[in-house]
């Protein structure tokens, strides 16, 4: 079966569709009567209108994924990794089609858009070995004619409530185990990007899946709210932005439930002076500048240490006017920010940094682009990669987080306060070290306090295997997405202690615990 979804680029016949939420295996009409409009960057047309769930559609959603629930927990393990497994396949075989419809609504040139989406996939094969990864332990005769075991059993309903920058990426953080640990899922995707989660949907259905165990709800704070207060979902597994992370966390614990809540960032690369300076400069315009900063690894502060900082702010600067900036679809290095509003918090943000005192050696907000805007629109939500130099830790372009093409450059002395610099930020979500210097590498992964550290690596995400996480603002709860912390995260143990009563024990004996 071809997924019903059209990118919305497609459409071309000046209607626009009205999306849908999805429940029970089938499309679900939203009735609330609240709508968003959802963009394409590159043009700044409106390519579709998303259903708002009102608090009743959010429970007909998740009731449907708590029917699903007992079929499903109950399905053998074998049978549940071969859904896995053709999902897998599907996703293979149609990989290009999801990145297109991740181009047409979050802007990302569709390279990193098809990169978003191989990522996600790393974790479905981690949860194909799902049967593995639920083995638990055994003892045998712990105490006299008893024995222990342990299993993980599944939770229930889980929500997912996954932000705009990685469509696919970010859900396939979690629903791949929630679903293979024998859980049923209720995503609630941004609604600046709705149609990765309903074409992923149709893909689970394909594959096998029984209707009901992932679904997908729309919405905005009153879907969110529904989730997290309803007796009836399990977990959050949530991404965004620290405030909403918090309030997110604070919410959804009060009400009971197991939440992992990841936050914002403002990731540092700090360059050594020993470092090579061309891949350092490299990396930095990668890092910085590749999806255009809405990364929550991307590089937003650069740390030069000693003297080699005028010649690397040269050779970065060299290397950003090179980049061509327009639609993401015709092989450009940079798209277009996700809203228009994103576009003009961005600018802002370099107005800010300028009026503050930094140097702006690279200006975004003067770039052109590569781009065929459509009519009655203002033409995409464009913005040049920026860099700043000589900026301070007490300027917004520092103390905020962008998330834009914007590079801020913060000079040091000494690795000392390189350090201290980067402790010292609120965030910790991920950092770099560029250096020759391996002696130099250890302390820095020992000494600072960030969850996912890069040693001549400037996006530091570990693979599906490991797990995936900040410390401090960037990450509310104890348990990191994916890897065996994912596993945990979508289980809970039981023990069980049993006794085959032999003949020649028992009687009453209340002395034993
Ligand atoms: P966001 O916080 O605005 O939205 C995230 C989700 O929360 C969306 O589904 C949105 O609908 C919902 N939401 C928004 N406002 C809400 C409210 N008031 N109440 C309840 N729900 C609300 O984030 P975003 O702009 O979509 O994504 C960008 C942010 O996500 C950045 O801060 C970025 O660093 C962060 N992010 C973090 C990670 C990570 O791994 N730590 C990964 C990706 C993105």
């Amino acid at each position: 079966m071809t997924s019903t979804l059209r990118t919305p680029a497609a459409a071309g016949d000046g209607t626009v569709p009205t999306l849908h939420h999805w429940a029970g295996g089938a499309p679900l009409e939203g009735t609330s009567g609240r709508f968003s409009d959802v963009t394409d960057p590159a043009t700044g047309a409106v390519t579709a209108r998303l259903p708002l769930a009102a608090d009743d559609e959010a429970a007909t959603v998740v009731a449907a994924a708590q029917a699903a629930f007992p079929g499903w927990r109950d399905t053998s393990l074998s049978r549940r990794t071969q859904v896995l497994f053709a999902f897998r396949e599907l996703l293979n075989a149609r990989a290009g089609e999801l990145a297109e419809l991740i181009t047409a609504e979050h802007g990302k040139v569709t390279s990193d858009a098809a990169g978003e989406v191989a990522r996600g996939q790393e974790v479905v094969e981690f949860a194909c070995g799902m049967p593995h990864l639920l083995k638990g332990s055994a003892t045998e005769n712990a105490s006299t004619g008893v024995d222990v075991h342990s299993v993980r059993q599944p939770l229930g309903v889980t929500g997912i409530i996954s932000p705009f920058n990685f469509p696919a990426m970010v859900p396939m953080w979690f629903f791949p185990i929630a679903i293979a640990a024998g859980n049923t899922v209720v995503l609630k995707p941004s609604e600046k990007v709705p149609s990765a989660a309903l074409w992923i949907a149709e893909l689970w259905r394909e594959a096998g899946l029984p209707d009901g165990v992932f679904n997908v709800l729309h919405g905005d704070r009153t879907a969110v709210d529904h989730l997290l207060t309803s007796p009836d979902v399990a977990s959050i597994s949530f991404v965004g932005s620290t405030p909403i992370a918090r309030y997110v966390y604070e919410t959804a614990t009060a009400h009971g439930k197991r939440v992992q809540a990841l936050g914002g960032a403002k990731n540092h690369m700090v360059v050594l002076p020993d470092a090579d300076l061309d891949l350092a400069a490299d990396q930095a315009v990668n890092a910085g500048f590749g999806s255009a900063g809405e990364r929550c690894m991307a590089v937003s502060a650069l740390v030069a240490v000693g003297d080699i900082a005028d010649t690397l702010v040269d050779k970065i600067a060299e290397r950003a006017r090179g980049l061509r900036t327009g639609d993401g679809r015709r092989s450009c290095d940079m798209g277009p920010l996700v809203t228009a509003a994103a576009r003009d918090r961005v600018t802002g943000y370099i107005d800010a940094g300028e009026a503050e005192g930094a140097t702006v050696v690279v200006d975004g907000r003067t770039a052109t682009y590569d781009a065929a805007p459509a009519p009655d629109t203002d033409g995409g939500f464009f913005v040049g990669p920026t860099l700043l130099d000589h900026v301070r830790t007490d300027q917004t372009v520092y103390t905020d987080e962008i998330f834009g093409p914007v590079l801020s450059v913060l000079r040091v002395d000494t690795y000392e306060q390189a350090v201290e610099l980067v402790n010292a930020n609120p965030y910790g979500n991920g950092t770099a070290l560029f250096t020759n210097d391996g002696g130099a590498a250890r302390r820095f992964q020992n000494e600072v306090e960030v969850g996912m550290i890069g040693i001549n690596v400037p996006v530091p995400v570990p693979m599906a295997y490991y797990s995936f996480g900040g410390w401090k603002n960037s990450l509310f709860g104890d348990t990191h997405a994916h890897g065996t912390e994912g596993v945990h995260f979508f289980t809970r143990a039981k023990v069980v202690t049993t006794r085959w009563l032999d003949p020649s024990h028992g009687g009453l004996d209340l002395s034993r615990l």
